[in-house]
């Protein structure tokens, strides 16, 4: 049986190393509070947030999830019983926004998302797939004008859905 992400991980020591925490913040824009905070580094093949945490003080390093990293960062290195997972409510796997994050099983999470799937103008019904979507936001925020960052990053997630068809919920 494969181990959850993340298993294994010194946490304690990569949180408590500045340089570490630094280099997170680096890759994260941070936006209002309802809004998502976007990563800006790398991507794993489902679209979540990665990064190497670690420094030559923590004698370790390693790429880690960088929303398990942040999740302990706003709630603590124990904050994720063994089990869990944390979730986005966005439905945006890079988003660093500690508001938009809650724990769950991996059963409410597969569930979830295979209803919202089908959803017409829902983030994981975006023809890209979740890293042709993630990749866009990237690009638009690189490209970006900062005084039209909002317009930039709603018109790169708005092109996922080219009908411009869109549906709150199932029936
Ligand atoms: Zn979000």
């Amino acid at each position: 049986m494969p181990s959850p992400l993340g298993n294994g991980v010194p946490w304690g020591t990569l949180l408590a190393d500045g340089e570490t925490v630094a280099r997170y913040w680096s890759h994260v824009l941070r936006r209002g509070p309802d809004a998502c905070w976007w990563w800006t580094g790398g991507l794993t093949d489902t679209a979540h947030a990665t990064f190497r945490a670690g420094s030559h003080t923590t004698q370790t390093s390693r790429v880690v999830p960088a929303h398990l990293f942040g999740y302990r960062l706003a709630h603590g290195v124990d904050s994720i019983p063994a089990g869990l997972v944390v979730r986005h409510r966005c439905d945006e796997p890079p988003c660093q926004n500690p508001g938009h994050w809650l724990l769950g099983t991996r059963g409410d999470n597969n569930r979830d998302a295979a209803s919202r799937r089908r959803l017409a103008g829902h983030a994981l019904a975006d023809v890209r797939g979740p890293v042709g979507r993630a990749r866009a936001v990237q690009a638009a925020i690189a490209a970006a004008d900062p005084d039209h960052l909002d317009e930039a990053i709603a018109a790169a997630l708005a092109a996922g859905n080219p009908t411009g068809a869109h549906q709150d919920s199932l029936f």
